[in-house]
């Protein structure tokens, strides 16, 4: 299984650094985030280290979402939660500081007072410009 000894979520998989784990099988770990955005903050890793999802071979990025989906319905019934945001920071400008392939799960309440994404108005001419300059590349 690929690992890399510099990589901290290595290290929590080779049990050489405690972390609070809600989830582990024999493919991927699910543990909580040491600096949450709210209560029950969790992030979901394969075993195998890769940089990013993009860099996660298929069948390691596969399952992560099934992994979401199991344990997400526990975490908000031990905080109490109602909602909950899944999210995928790839590369640094997206705020990537651990370059193990994760997902955050950040559980929400009514009126919790997170922001979620800033949106911002754009024009139909502008989208269409966008969409030309995405899909050649599809
Ligand atoms: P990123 O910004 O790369 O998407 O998210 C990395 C996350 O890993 C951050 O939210 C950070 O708090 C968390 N983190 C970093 N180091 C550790 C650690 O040693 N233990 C745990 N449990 N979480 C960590
Ligand atoms: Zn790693």
């Amino acid at each position: 299984m690929p690992s890399d000894s510099t990589c901290i979520f290595c290290k929590i998989i080779n049990k050489e650094i405690p972390a609070d784990i809600l989830y582990e099988d024999a493919h991927y770990l699910c543990f909580l985030d040491i600096h949450p955005i709210s209560p029950g903050h969790a992030l979901v890793i394969p075993k195998n280290h890769s940089r990013d999802i993009l860099d996660a071979a298929p069948k390691d990025r596969e399952g992560l979402l099934a992994v979401v989906a199991k344990v997400a319905p526990a975490i908000l019934k031990g905080v109490h939660a109602t909602a909950f945001n899944i999210g995928i920071n790839t590369g640094k400008p997206a705020g990537q500081v651990v370059f193990h392939t994760h997902i955050h799960i950040i559980p929400r309440q009514d009126e919790d007072g997170l922001k979620s994404w800033d949106a911002h108005k754009i024009g139909i001419k502008e989208l269409q410009l966008i969409r030309a300059g995405i899909s050649p590349h599809l």
